[in-house]
């Protein structure tokens, strides 16, 4: 039988409710596993943390990641808060370095509530784990049955059972009756980073109506920041006062433009105006393409750990998100 590794983290999934509180994480790793009966895999669980997921920080995923190498097992699963779970799939997609495969899933209702999603999820996350088509695909989420590669998977709807989409790429697989059906390859993995220096900030500022800029001026010049991510409107747009700010910082910081739209990717050579995608790229900034503001975060705080230069950062961003 294949031995899959678990590391559960919290999340909904491993709570439960207290009374004249709310639900509040609970439930181990051991619990959770021994709520899924017999199992055609040999499972060792351990409780690595028992949080949410707004609280999971990059120590804590780096110590997850060293947990899930150490144990040299045939599958990884991953098992935290939905909040935050497309981000820690993406940072384990780009610092994975093996071809086992690490599968993150969670829950969306917790135990006390009516029909629980909890321990299908789980279910769904080991079969993917034990599958030996899943090897060589990096980090995958699986979660009410659908397989979405890390690059694409995010949280769609707060509170919907039916929460994460991969679209427009749309989900790699499907787990059914216990086995996986895949409905696409996986691309091949671009190199993996394995800079360790999270240290400092990377913010995302949003540009919006009524955007002078100084947001962007006020926070880019906090101590420690690394670098930014814009959450730009439509293609990659910002306002001209914006346009100004960003044409000051790129000498000394990079500067990521997506699209805050939640869909579609950041252009390169459409509009002109002062503050259009062409010109944050005359003066210097980096497009996200296809990456939303989210993973732009995790990608560039990842490359800056690896100490990545200017030139390494424009390059991994067209490779990792341009798509061309
Ligand atoms: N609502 C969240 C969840 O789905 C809480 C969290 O992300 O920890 O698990």
């Amino acid at each position: 039988m294949p031995l899959i590794a678990v590391a559960t983290l919290g999340g909904t999934i491993s709570m439960a409710p207290v009374p004249g509180t709310g639900a509040v994480p609970r439930l181990g790793a051991a619990e959770l596993i021994g709520a899924l009966g017999d199992l055609p895999m040999d499972v060792l669980a351990e409780s690595l943390a028992g949080i949410g997921s707004a609280s999971l920080d990059f120590a804590t995923l780096l110590r997850c990641r060293d947990w899930g190498l150490r144990q040299e097992a045939d599958g990884f699963v991953v098992v935290q808060g939905t909040d935050t779970l497309e981000e820690t799939a993406y940072f384990l997609d780009l610092c994975w370095p093996s071809e086992i495969p690490v599968v993150v899933t969670g829950a969306m209702r917790h135990a006390g509530l009516l029909s629980p999603d909890g321990p299908a999820n789980l279910r769904g996350a080991l079969t993917v784990a034990a599958a030996p088509r899943s090897r060589g695909r990096g980090a995958l989420v699986t979660l009410n049955d659908d397989v979405h590669a890390a690059r694409w998977v995010r949280k769609g709807h707060s509170n919907h059972l039916d929460a994460f989409t991969s679209a427009p790429a749309g989900p790699l697989g499907m787990v059914v009756e216990h086995a996986v059906h895949w409905f696409h390859p996986s691309p091949p993995r671009p190199s993996v980073l394995t800079g360790e220096d999270f240290g400092g900030l990377v913010p995302v500022v949003e540009a919006g109506l009524d955007d002078s800029g100084a947001v962007l001026a006020h926070v880019a010049t906090q101590p420690g920041v690394r670098g930014i991510v814009l959450a730009a409107t439509g293609v990659g747009h910002v306002s001209s006062g914006t346009a100004d700010v960003v044409s000051r910082l790129v000498g000394s910081l990079p500067v990521v433009v997506a699209s805050r739209t939640g869909a579609g990717p950041t252009l390169r050579s459409t509009y002109g105006f002062h503050g259009s995608e062409s010109s944050l790229i005359a003066m210097g900034a980096t497009m996200a393409g296809w990456l939303d503001a989210r993973k732009s975060r995790i990608l560039l705080h990842a490359l800056l750990a690896s100490g990545a230069d200017r030139e390494g950062i424009e390059r991994e961003f067209r490779l990792r998100g341009d798509l061309d």
